[in-house]
């Protein structure tokens, strides 16, 4: 038999998917070298921290504090230290030096990603980030890959386990945000600090990688419309719940035409209501999604852990035994396209329904003035339910009115809930969301 090449793999970071990649690549060193066509060694692992405590027992001579000299060593790079710098010059060093880079870092592609693949291109390696977006989920390959041949239209994504599980909780025990969140911060779903997941950064950051594949144009931050949902309340679950919904928080990216005509893609994060019958309505707990519309190949659905160090690095694997492949193969061939060329559009050109929830005077006419308000907006009501309270005390009855909205343009959407919030008897709109899958 020939003797197989070797190629050198440098790993920084030895944390949480750091260690099972390790762990793989060492154990399963005989089967990657099959699959690869060459033997894939790991020949360090950078560290901050020599003796720290690893997850995984791994061979002491490995850990060194010098990822520079690393780098420059090696055919593959993995970097799974996160946060920008170090990780950033790290990256474009090994790039400059010829190695190919697989990584998970989102909040460095989102932040910098134009840089990163501008130097991959220039130096001619495969810059791979499957880990970045859904964790296990194999999705980008998927749309960089397998849909290359097809024209994707929409895309609609749980991309963040953190919320899906707080959403979840409010959906099955009846809990108000704040308790939820409690729940997932005792349980290690959420960080102590979790920001970057409630208020929807994260998953925006994963909407503009989803948004840029999809779309064959690199999208930005700064192009993503993001809420997150710490607006959420019990009440919102609960009337959702009645009517038929789930709410999820979805990233979305579609193709859409605005209303001067101009083509392009509406990349936003918002909470959502789906019907539960919606096949995302199914996702509970932490896991993520990723629902694909495209023109030939229909609907299709991604499902799968979204975090976690051992299923992290079944995705990190799957990047770096396809990067060498075409290392073995002689180049590292042609990977993403930027040739789509289609603006990313404002949020008012979205289109979508509404679900609102007012609390109004009970008085007659009411209904009547406001559906007539909806019509001189445009916005057509596809569902409107009404439910009379009493005030014990005062004996004052009021009426609480929930609508569902037909498809229309947000700022027609924006303008009519405006109108309503001015009308007399309105005594306040409760609450406000998406709905989509409808
Ligand atoms: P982690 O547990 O915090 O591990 C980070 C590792 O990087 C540690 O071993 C740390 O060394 C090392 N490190 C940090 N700064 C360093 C520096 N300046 N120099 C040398 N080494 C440094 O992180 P993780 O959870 O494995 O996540 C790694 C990356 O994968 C992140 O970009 C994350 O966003 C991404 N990701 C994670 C998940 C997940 O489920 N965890 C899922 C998808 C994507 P010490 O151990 O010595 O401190």
């Amino acid at each position: 038999m020939t003797e197989l090449r070797t190629l050198k793999v440098a790993l920084l970071g030895c944390g949480n998917v750091g260690a099972q990649v390790a762990r793989i690549l060492i154990d399963d060193a005989d089967a990657l070298a099959a699959r690869t066509g060459a033997r894939l060694e790991l020949g360090g692992i950078a560290v901050r921290n020599l003796d720290a405590e690893r997850d995984v027992d791994l061979p002491q001579e490995l850990f060194t504090t010098d990822a520079e000299t690393l780098v420059k060593d090696a055919d593959l790079v993995i970097e799974l230290m996160g946060g920008i710098e170090p990780a950033r010059t790290l990256i474009l060093t090994a790039m400059r030096h010829g190695a190919c880079v697989v990584t998970g870092n989102k909040a460095l592609l989102a932040q910098d990603g134009p840089t990163l693949y501008e130097e991959a291109d220039k130096a001619g390696v495969q810059l791979s980030y499957e880990a970045a977006v859904a964790g296990a989920i194999p999705i980008l390959r998927p749309i960089r890959d397998s849909l290359s041949g097809d024209r994707i239209t929409r895309v609609l994504g749980i991309v963040n386990g953190t919320t899906n599980f707080i959403l979840d909780q409010m959906d099955s025990t009846g809990a108000q945000f704040a308790d939820a969140l409690a729940e997932a911060q005792r349980l290690g779903y959420a960080e102590a600090d979790p920001t970057a997941d409630i208020e929807g950064y994260d998953a925006a950051a994963k909407a503009a990688i989803l948004a840029s594949l999809s779309f064959h144009t690199r999208f930005a931050l700064e192009d993503v419309s993001c809420e997150g949902i710490t607006a959420v309340s019990a009440a919102d679950i609960a009337a959702a719940k009645e009517a038929g919904f789930v709410i999820k928080l979805l990233a979305i990216a579609e193709k859409l035409t605005d209303e001067d005509g101009k083509t392009g893609v509406s990349v936003r994060v918002h909470p959502t209501l789906l019907p539960r019958e919606h096949p995302l309505a199914a996702v509970r707990g932490a896991f993520n999604a990723v629902f694909i519309e495209a023109e030939n190949a229909g609907e299709l659905m991604f499902y799968g852990q979204g975090a976690g160090g051992t299923p992290t690095a079944s995705a990190v694997l799957g990047d770096l035994v396809s990067a060498a492949r075409r290392i073995v193969l002689g180049g590292p061939g042609r990977t993403e396209t930027t040739t789509g060329h289609v603006p990313a559009l404002p949020i008012d050109a979205a289109i979508t329904s509404y679900y609102i929830g007012l609390d109004v005077a009970d008085q007659p006419g009411v209904l009547a003035r406001i559906a007539q308000l909806f019509a001189e907006h445009g916005v057509s009501i596809e569902i409107m339910r009404q439910t009379i309270h009493r005030d014990a005390d005062s004996n004052v009855e009021s009426a609480e009115l929930r609508i569902v909205t037909h498809r229309a343009r947000e700022a027609a959407l924006a303008a009519t809930v405006e109108a309503v919030k001015r009308l007399d008897v309105i005594n306040s709109v409760t609450s406000v969301l998406r709905v989509e899958g409808v």
